[in-house]
């Protein structure tokens, strides 16, 4: 048997009860095969494929906290730590009850290709826990993220693992969680990134996620003879990074009509308004509905529907799987010209080839979204200089390592034969780097 296919059987079989990952692995393994072929004796000698879609480590620990009533509540935190070959563990803590340990592994290897992508020194990790921060008070957001850092940090450090946020973990509870760090180690290190601006963090981190998908898409449209002024452009989500992918698309002179969360999506022809969906979402923490009440000229829809908008553009930036077979057909229908993700693996495996083979420029988020983590590793590099660089050097930097991901990926489609396909193209790029490091380190 062809070695990515018994490796694939091997992993079906071994993480049956996962399918995220095993999602995940299937379409990282399937685009990678040129590779493969071509080194095959090497790899299967190396067991490269078994070594790299098995983590380091996983940690599961109990979170026990005391809520408002007094009661206390337990739940479970994870810390994937996946492959340490290019650098210390770095991605993100998902706060969602949705949380299970396929979810953070599916995540950890994802993290792996993109932080390759990034050509920044760091390697995969994913953590988080089922707590539901929704409805929450702060202090009951404090204890929970108190008592996940008294066990996380065993595992972590600046040139161990650096975690992150992620869904449901923002700046109040990375705030949190590195005031417990500080005080159980007693050392001011860069244990995280997403800091405050008084504690270490970097400008423009927050924004990166989002401004990086825009960056990426306009070179991938430039790329193309197109431009991004007068796009239509469709967003789904209404955190960190829809809003700031909205901001950076409409300062480049696109449309963006939709946005959504997880009960509704709201469908602004007028363009949606930031500043008006910030106060809702980062100030308030409120449902769309407010949105909609306070912009005459909004319409707010119970449910999913944002990928019924006709539009040139659709950038999916909530979460796993939003973007389905029928949305794709529908995309298609619509004349959309890009698909670009935001989130982490939003379309499923039959929706990206649908819209593939039907010819739209469709880039994965292991390199769309990856200018977060990228400007997470430049906040490493601040932390470790004592500075602080301005928002303008950091906003460039994740320009340049955005159009740099790019044209990675597309040089890597077309070295095997298959150009245009960037999902073929970020898992060469970001697998070959981390190939190579792991066999001059020897088995391990
Ligand atoms: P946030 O928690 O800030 O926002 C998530 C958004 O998605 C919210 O609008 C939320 O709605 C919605 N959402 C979450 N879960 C669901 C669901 N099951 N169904 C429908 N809508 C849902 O997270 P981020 O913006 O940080 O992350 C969004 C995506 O981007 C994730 O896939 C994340 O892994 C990925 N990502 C994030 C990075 C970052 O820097 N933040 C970096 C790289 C990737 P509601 O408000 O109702 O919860």
């Amino acid at each position: 048997m062809n070695y990515v296919d018994e490796v694939l059987a091997k992993v079906q079989v071994k993480n049956a009860s996962e399918p995220e990952f095993l999602q995940a692995v299937e379409e990282v393994l399937e685009s990678i095969r040129p590779v493969v072929d071509a080194n095959e004796d090497l790899y299967r000698r190396e067991a490269i494929l078994e070594r790299i879609t098995e983590p380091d480590r996983q940690i599961k620990f109990r979170v026990a906290w005391v809520d408002d009533s007094g009661q206390v509540q337990v739940n479970t935190g994870y810390r994937v730590q996946f492959n340490n070959a290019i650098g210390p563990y770095k991605g993100g803590l998902r706060l969602h009850p949705s949380v299970y340990i396929g979810i953070i592994k599916f995540l950890g290897f994802e993290q792996i290709f993109k932080n390759s992508l990034t050509g920044l020194p760091i390697g995969g990790g994913k953590g988080g826990s089922d707590f539901d921060p929704k409805g929450k008070s702060d202090r009951e957001i404090m204890a929970f993220c108190q008592s996940f850092m008294t066990e996380l940090s065993k595992y972590i450090g600046a040139d161990i693992d650096v975690p992150a946020g992620d869904i449901g973990t923002g700046a109040r509870e990375i705030g949190y969680m590195f005031g417990q760090y500080k005080r159980i180690k007693n050392s001011y290190e860069g244990v995280l990134t997403g800091k405050g601006l008084t504690f270490g963090g970097s400008l423009a981190r927050t924004e990166a996620t989002g401004y990086g998908l825009l960056y990426i898409t306009e070179e991938l449209i430039k790329s193309h003879g197109q431009d991004m002024k007068g796009k239509i452009c469709v967003v789904s989500g209404s955190g960190n990074v829809a809003i700031y992918a909205i901001q950076k698309a409409q300062q480049l002179g696109a449309k963006v009509v939709t946005c959504s969360d997880s009960t509704g999506w709201i469908y602004d022809p007028d363009g949606i308004d930031v500043a008006l969906l910030q106060e809702v979402k980062e100030v308030k923490r409120a449902r769309l509905t407010e949105y909609a009440a306070a912009r005459p000229g909004a319409e707010y829809h119970e449910g999913r529907g944002v990928w019924a908008i006709k539009c040139d553009i659709a950038l999916p930036c909530a979460t796993q799987n939003e973007l389905m077979i029928e949305d794709a057909k529908t995309l298609v229908a619509n004349g959309v010209t890009a698909v670009c993700e935001g989130a982490n693996m939003p379309t499923t495996l039959e929706a990206t080839r649908y819209l593939q083979d039907n010819g739209v420029l469709f880039i994965p988020g292991k390199a769309s979204n990856a200018g977060g983590v990228a400007t997470s590793a430049l906040e490493m590099s601040q932390n470790s200089e004592r500075l602080s660089w301005t928002f303008e050097e950091v906003d460039t930097m994740l320009n340049r390592i955005m159009v740099d991901i790019y044209h990675n990926i597309d040089d890597a489609a077309k070295r095997y034969g298959k150009d245009g396909d960037y999902v073929a193209g970020a898992n060469i790029a970001g697998f070959e780097k981390v190939a190579e490091a792991m066999i001059a380190q020897g088995v391990c």
